[in-house]
């Protein structure tokens, strides 16, 4: 058998030979592939992810379609940011923890922003039939609420078949018309002024480094997520 025989015929083994040859030699490489540590296995091992086949329905891509169409230039859309990316809870707001957590894994179909500065304009919610369940049309309600005490609109359109742009263009115009004008907040005239975002008092801190270093300001409790900045009184 080929396998079995061994060469005989040297009186001397060769140590310099790179690399021993015959099944007994494939048998200790496989053997050494079985005992080699773990960690290095899974340095070399694929992980398991896989690419989403539809990362958008057909319905969200041909709505998407128009949509790029026919925002002007200053605006851009983001397509499905989850809440929590768009919106946070004030520290001191009560439940702070049960409603953050109602945020982290809801997400709205696309989110017009400011191309310039990224800053969100007015959410588009794309309603099929599922959004007639009444477990649905809680959660609608939910985040219509939720962008609402944020001073964003939420634009909901019925999913067709297929889209007029003048149709979407005007929705969303007038969408945007009602959206920016809610974020527009009457400033506070008391002795501590309220942050016109999220509705909190402000605290007066002194600015630690820049060319403002020394200085008061009033500056919003929810820093680093809010970063409203007023002049002192
Ligand atoms: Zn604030």
């Amino acid at each position: 058998m080929e396998c079995t025989r061994l060469d005989q015929t040297e009186s001397t083994v060769d140590v310099t030979a790179p690399e021993p040859r015959g099944c007994l030699a494939t048998f200790v490489k496989w053997l050494g592939v079985l005992l080699r540590p773990s960690e290095e296995d899974s340095g070399n091992d694929e992980l398991p992810y896989r690419l989403t086949r539809n990362f958008l329905s057909p319905a969200e891509l041909s709505f998407y379609k128009v949509v790029i169409r026919v925002l002007p230039s200053d605006i851009t859309v983001s397509i499905k940011p989850r809440l929590a990316d768009v919106l946070f809870v004030p520290r001191d707001a009560p439940s702070r923890w049960t409603l953050e957590n109602k945020i982290r894994s809801k997400h709205v179909d696309f989110l017009l922003c400011s191309v310039e500065t990224m800053k969100p304009l007015l959410a588009i919610e794309l309603d099929d039939k599922s959004h007639d369940r009444s477990d649905r049309s809680e959660r609608d309600e939910f985040v219509n609420r939720a962008f609402a005490a944020a001073g964003i609109g939420v634009l909901h359109v019925r999913v067709k078949s297929g889209y007029v742009p003048e149709e979407i263009r005007a929705q969303i115009q007038a969408a945007l018309e009602k959206s920016t004008s809610s974020m527009t907040v009457a400033a506070s005239t008391d002795a501590v002024p309220i942050c016109p975002n999220c509705r909190t008092p402000m605290i007066q801190r002194t600015a630690a480094k820049g060319p403002q270093k020394g200085n008061i300001f009033w500056g919003c409790k929810n820093y680093p997520h809010c970063r409203i900045t007023l002049p002192p009184h």
